[in-house]
């Protein structure tokens, strides 16, 4: 028997690997390669402030442009059971693209109000090397850190949270922000993530699924809203695909919504145009009326 610990986890295995841990390990190989040879993309998707129906941010998420399996949303191969160093190779790569790519669209004038972006940061890749490379990234765009948002899942920090902890006051220190992703879905408390230099929740989209039939759900969000904002904290709402829902949200107090309803994740040419849109619509109201638009 061979048995292999592999972050809080523990596997056993017979002589062979069973089926599951090669298919992991090919999976692992691919990654690499794909990494390689520009296979990986970024998709973006708004969040949109509530009160004044206006992008308020954006997040990135990872696309692999798959030869043979087409293009694969990130459940099917970011996952907290790859290895580690790929893991955090990959989460390197995402930075570098989406610095890259905001520093773009600020060229191209399309940053017309405040837009942080957000990248989905995985545990393993908060190492004490990540605030060097976050400050490389910055200054090799020109962004100012307040544009850089750092999204981590709830249910995977809890784990980790001494180690985690002081890594990201290092990097809040410098003006990025940091959103707490999936939240509700960790069986942690405020009380335990505010050893963390926490500027967002991001309420997890199985709060917001039913909505409209379960008065629990709307219950959770209320809570979880009053509390964030007595901490000076920003909600937002994952998931959002109805007005119905969306109403909802707003009689709550909640600050910010994405999800299917305004936009589903758009690759970098959709987001440019959907982005120009914008700011042509907001450009063709007098400014008095800017702030409403
Ligand atoms: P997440 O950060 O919570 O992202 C939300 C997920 O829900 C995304 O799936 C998004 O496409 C999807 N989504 C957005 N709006 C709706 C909606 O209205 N309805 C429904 N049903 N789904 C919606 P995606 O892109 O497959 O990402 C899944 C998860 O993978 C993300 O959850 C995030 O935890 C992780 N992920 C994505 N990109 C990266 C990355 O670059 N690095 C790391 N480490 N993880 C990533
Ligand atoms: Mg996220
Ligand atoms: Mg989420
Ligand atoms: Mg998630």
């Amino acid at each position: 028997h061979v048995k292999k610990e592999q972050r809080g986890r523990i596997y056993f295995y017979n002589d062979h690997l069973n089926s599951r841990v090669m298919e992991r390990m090919q999976l692992e190989r691919e990654l690499q390669q794909a990494l390689d040879k520009g296979e990986l993309e970024l998709f973006y998707q708004p969040k949109i402030d509530i009160a004044s129906d206006r992008i308020a941010g954006l997040e990135a998420l990872i696309r692999w442009r798959h030869p043979q399996r087409g293009l694969l949303r990130s459940g099917a191969f970011i996952d907290d059971a790859i290895e580690a160093e790929l893991v955090a190779k990959v989460g390197d790569w995402v930075i570098a693209a989406a610095c890259t790519q905001l520093r773009r669209w600020q060229d191209a004038g399309l940053e017309f109000y405040e837009m942080p972006l957000a990248v989905n940061i995985a545990i393993p890749q908060i190492n004490p090397d990540l605030p060097s490379y976050i400050n490389q990234e910055l200054q090799r765009t020109g962004l100012h850190p307040s544009y850089l948002q750092l999204e981590i899942t709830e249910s995977l920090l809890i784990r980790d949270l001494d180690r985690v902890a002081h890594i990201l006051q290092e990097i809040s220190h410098t003006g990025v922000t940091i959103a707490i992703d999936d939240f509700g879905t960790g069986y942690s408390s405020l009380s335990r993530l505010k050893a963390l230099p926490i500027d967002i929740l991001k309420i997890d989209q199985s709060f917001v699924r039913n909505l409209e039939l379960d008065r629990n759900d709307s219950a959770i969000i209320a809570a979880i809203v009053n509390m964030a904002h007595a901490l000076d904290l920003k909600v937002v709402a994952e998931g959002v695909e109805t007005e119905a829902q969306l109403n909802i949200l707003r009689e709550l107090q909640c600050d910010e919504h994405q999800g299917y309803l305004y936009s589903e994740p758009l690759n970098a040419h959709d987001m440019t145009v959907l982005l120009k849109r914008k700011q042509r619509r907001l450009r063709s109201i007098p400014a008095s009326r800017a702030l409403t638009a």
